[in-house]
């Protein structure tokens, strides 16, 4: 990409367009050559800025200046004798003129926002001599947002919760559903939350040589599901070759022009090899282990009262990596391959970590999924299985765990979340524990008083997509 960048410019910058002159009109568009023996009484030249007129000094020949200038062969030197003269004689017989220059850097490097030689020199030696018949000034534009724009301003932005956004907000929540990561994201910051899912500003993307850290996590995903849905589900075994075969096809389908030959892209190749073998080694010491499903997304719903008698009937849904039963234990698995805290044992302040933490996005993913796992099996009395919908895992009075595999520590096996509400655990209490938190959380979600408003902690927006439209 960094190479493209380079040949597109070049040839940006090579580029001229030539003007069709409407030869009637009394506003002239015209390229500096094009102006020659022509006088106007009123003339704007836009650029004029060190680097564009007059063009910097490039010597795009091969042969040495030194040498075209003892054989008198055009240097730049005489393009820039032209520009000026065109200059010039272009002020000449006008009486008013203005010439525009940037203060900034523009996209291309042509120019370091330094006002052109020939601006000084009208200053400095045109000005002087011209007894008082030439008079100059220097205004400055400045362009900005009109309203909200200065920095006091930005700091307090808020954003608040229309009648509108509300309703909409109930659509959501009452036909595509609560999934953890909507829920997240209203946690962490309301305000990335309203700018991603109430106005809908797609993250950006930015497509690079090298491999991120998401596409990375994502890629892994999908080999995981792919070897689970077409070998381990079907019992069929696993060996070094098909693992490597998969990681190609994936990274074929997934990382569109990428090259794996050389560089960061070779290592990161190599790693995720290495943690895929790692990763079925372990599987595969697990006697006992099953998988139930792959990328099942869990669901129900859920009936939340809110202020004035209204009530709505929230689906809160998962898409889990893989449901598996190691012994006579459900575990709901996510796989990890960043790196991720979750505290030993139940904090003393769970509700208040769940309710308004930001930084515990995996404890309340986790916790959301066990919740989702006991009571789909209180209503069906299991969990849905990879052949289809109807089909149902019996899981009634296993225990059930939800955890993750970290990519980042293999042999450290499956790390569970220690949420719990009391010290029977017991799995109906746990449901309705954790219903009253989400209505909790979903009448916040609504709650008409409350704006929208930037987050307080400054960690989170470090890799917020939204830094430069929030201000932070
Ligand atoms: S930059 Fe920070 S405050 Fe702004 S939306 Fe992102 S997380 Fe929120």
């Amino acid at each position: 990409m960094r190479s493209f960048r380079q040949f597109l410019y070049e040839l940006i910058r090579q580029t001229s367009i030539p003007f069709t002159s409407e030869g009637k009109s009394q506003l002239q568009i015209m390229g500096m050559l094009e102006t020659r023996a022509l006088d106007f009484d009123r003339v704007i030249i836009l650029s004029v800025n060190e680097g564009i007129l007059p063009q910097s000094r490039k010597l795009n020949s091969l042969i040495p200046f030194d040498i075209a200038a003892e054989l008198h062969l055009p240097t730049y030197r005489e393009q820039e004798a032209v520009m000026a003269y065109h200059f010039y004689r272009l002020l000449q017989r006008a009486s008013e003129v203005v010439l525009l220059h940037t203060t900034s850097t523009d996209a291309y490097g042509n120019s370091k926002g330094e006002q052109s030689r020939f601006i000084r020199q009208i200053e400095h030696e045109l000005v002087p001599r011209s007894k008082g018949l030439i008079r100059i000034s220097h205004p400055t534009v400045r362009f900005g947002r009109a309203g909200a724009n200065t920095v006091a301003d930005l700091a307090d932005l808020r954003v608040p919760k229309s009648e509108t956004i509300r309703n909409q907000l109930i659509h959501t929540l009452t036909t595509r559903g609560l999934y953890p990561s909507y829920l997240n994201q209203f946690v962490s910051c309301s305000m990335r939350f309203y700018f991603s899912r109430i106005v809908n500003i797609s993250e950006e993307e930015d497509i690079e040589e090298k491999m991120g850290a998401a596409e990375f996590g994502s890629w892994l995903h999908m080999v995981l599901e792919r070897l689970d849905k077409e070998y381990r589900l079907l019992e069929r075994p696993i060996d070094e070759l098909i693992i490597k075969n998969l990681l190609e096809e994936e990274f074929t389908k997934s990382m569109k022009g990428r090259v794996i030959e050389s560089g960061m892209n070779l290592l990161l190749y190599e790693l995720a090899q290495k943690l895929m073998l790692d990763f079925q080694r372990e599987q595969n010491k697990l006697a006992g282990l099953t998988v139930i499903g792959t990328e099942q997304t869990l669901e129900t719903y859920l009936n939340v009262p809110l202020n004035g008698g209204q009530e709505i009937k929230v689906r809160i849904a998962g898409k889990v990596d893989r449901i598996e039963k190691f012994g006579d234990q459900i575990r709901i698995v996510d796989y990890k391959t960043g790196s991720v805290k979750l505290p030993e044992k139940t904090p003393a302040d769970l509700t208040e970590k769940l309710l308004k933490d930001g930084s515990e996005e995996k404890m309340r993913q986790l916790w959301l999924y066990r919740y989702l796992a006991l009571k789909n099996i209180s209503e069906h009395g299991g969990l849905p299985r990879d052949k289809g919908k109807r089909d149902i895992f019996p899981a009634k009075g296993l225990p059930v765990e939800a955890g993750f595999y970290s990519f980042r520590d293999i042999n450290g096996g499956f790390k569970t979340n220690p949420v719990r509400f009391d010290t029977n655990d017991d799995p109906e209490q746990y449901i309705k524990d954790s219903e009253e938190l989400l209505r909790q959380l979903i009448r916040q979600l609504l709650d008409v008083a409350e704006p929208f408003k930037k987050t307080d902690k400054l960690e989170t927006c470090q890799f917020c997509d939204f830094k430069g439209i929030c201000g932070r």
